[in-house]
């Protein structure tokens, strides 16, 4: 078929799984989505567009499909082979630039890809570009980013939410089918919520981290945003296995998630799909600080949930309120480590004029990063210097434990957890100063995050015309029960197909 004739049919529209259909029944080249992706994309890539995009390469990204074509041509089949999509800016690769949304890395090119990139290109994914992301994902509004801010589609005087946010950007406004992010305290959770989005993080160790520039190494995990669970699901497969080059990577079965997501969960003779599921709703996450749009949207999908046959059930994790100081220590302990390795020498950005060793490390490190990311630095250091580290980080790793038994006590009573995703829906950009303030936006993700559990927002409706998502929280390495429950839904719904109106 020609191009012009599958222009028309809005190619941008379709999901990960109407793509690879297109594909396998010969009706479109990888090379024809490529292109009309490429071509709707603004030019340039600046603060005048939304700001997805850090960088784009349209002659790699044609001839990455031109290679799946002829793979195709070749008789091999596969969900991902010839479907564009981009990554994060937080994983390096070998064919454009990897900033980490950070002055100090820009223009770094990396000797290698990441393995999660690796892996998504020898599933046949093609890849267009980088996306911005938050300083070394250090945020959750995207307004961190050395470059310039994500903006959200359905608003773009809006925050898309952060650290993903050019993913979730990207894949709410249409301009690509999925993207991957990263998730160390709710950063594929949250912009996947405040965009419309759909976005899981797996259990952490699912994914390896080599070639994701490092943030919090204990609770740092890659996870795809799309725009179903099902397209989800194609991603993390590929994403997802053992790696021997990350030692915190787990020996774990990959399951085949899109067949897992599409089975119903009753089995055949059941009435309804989601019969037998107990959702346990937290006690915490539906309190006084969650706006009024945002818990009528929650309910809703709730109540659908229960159509579908679940069964509603009251738990607590009574230390909900304690995630966000045992996260904000324990992570910027960890990054304030990790960070340390950008000295003007190694990597990245050096200043120009020194006069010894002290001042190029000073010099480089104040000119190179941006003042979120100094504020970590400094909080970190902090937290591990002798003197304070019995007070503060060995206090927040007892806590980390407690917190993760809450939810071993909850899952006792249900099989997964739901509540919001973020307290409200997406603020103004510009429109929060106080950076405290700005860490308890991120209340009901965190707790996951320290206990190392999947997590996955899904979306559920509007408040205002604005996005909410409704998060769901699975035990260990049961990412394909979300995935499943997260599929039903969007059977039962169509919240996940509504498009900001801005779109052509
Ligand atoms: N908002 C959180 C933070 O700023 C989480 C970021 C993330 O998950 N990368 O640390």
């Amino acid at each position: 078929m020609s191009s012009s004739s599958t222009a028309g049919q809005a190619l941008h529209r379709l999901g990960v799984v109407e793509l690879a259909a297109q594909l396998d029944a010969g009706q479109l080249s990888s090379v024809e989505i490529t292109r009309h992706l490429l071509d709707r994309l603004p030019e340039p890539q600046s603060r005048a567009g939304l700001g997805a995009f850090i960088c784009t390469n349209a002659e790699v990204a044609l001839a990455q499909a031109a290679a799946a074509d002829a793979r195709r041509a070749a008789g091999e089949r596969g969900p991902l082979l010839g479907v564009p999509l981009a990554h994060k800016d937080i994983f390096v690769t070998r064919d454009f630039a990897s900033t980490a949304g950070s002055r100090m890395l820009a223009g770094y090119q990396s000797p290698f890809d990441a393995t999660v990139v690796a892996n998504l290109a020898a599933a046949g994914a093609v890849t267009l570009g980088k996306l911005n992301c938050d300083e070394f994902a250090m945020g959750g509004a995207n307004e961190n980013s050395a470059y310039y801010p994500a903006r959200n589609p359905w608003d773009p005087s809006r925050i898309p939410g952060g650290s993903s946010g050019g993913s979730a950007v990207a894949v709410a406004a249409r301009m690509l089918p999925a993207a991957t992010g990263t998730d160390t305290g709710g950063s594929v959770r949250q912009p996947a919520a405040l965009t419309g989005v759909t976005g899981i993080k797996p259990t952490y160790g699912r994914c390896s981290r080599y070639g994701m520039v490092a943030f919090a190494s204990s609770l740092d995990q890659a996870g795809p945003i799309a725009r179903s669970a099902l397209d989800c699901a194609h991603l993390l497969k590929a994403m997802s296995g053992f790696d021997e080059r990350d030692a915190t990577s787990a020996q774990q079965p990959v399951p085949d998630f899109a067949a897992a997501a599409v089975a119903p969960r009753a089995g055949a003779g059941a009435a309804r799909p989601l019969e037998g599921l107990r959702i346990g709703l937290p006690r915490e996450f539906f309190g006084d600080g969650v706006s009024a749009g945002v818990l009528a949207a929650v309910r809703g999908a709730l109540s659908e949930l229960e159509q579908l046959g679940a069964t509603l059930v009251d738990v607590s994790l009574p230390r909900t309120e304690l995630a966000i100081p045992v996260y904000y220590i324990i992570a910027p302990a960890e990054a304030s480590s990790n960070l340390s390795r950008f000295d003007g020498v190694r990597y990245g950005h050096r200043a120009d004029d020194y006069k010894d060793l002290n001042e190029l490390y000073r010099k480089s490190r104040s000119e190179g990063f941006g003042p979120e990311v100094k504020r970590r630095i400094m909080i970190g250091t902090y937290v591990l210097s002798h003197g304070y580290y019995d007070a503060y980080y060995l206090q927040a790793q007892k806590l980390r434990r407690m917190i993760a038994d809450d939810f071993q006590a909850a899952f006792a009573q249900c099989d997964v957890i739901a509540g919001p995703v973020a307290p409200t829906t997406a603020r103004t950009i510009g429109s929060q100063s106080d950076p405290v303030a700005e860490y308890l936006a991120d209340i009901f993700t965190l707790p996951a995050s320290l206990a190392g559990l999947p997590g996955m927002s899904l979306p559920a409706g509007f408040s205002d015309g604005l996005p909410v998502g409704l998060q769901l929280i699975g035990n260990y390495w049961r990412e394909a029960e979300l995935l499943q429950v997260g599929h039903q839904l969007q059977q039962a719904t169509d919240w996940h197909l509504q498009a900001p109106a801005t779109l052509a």
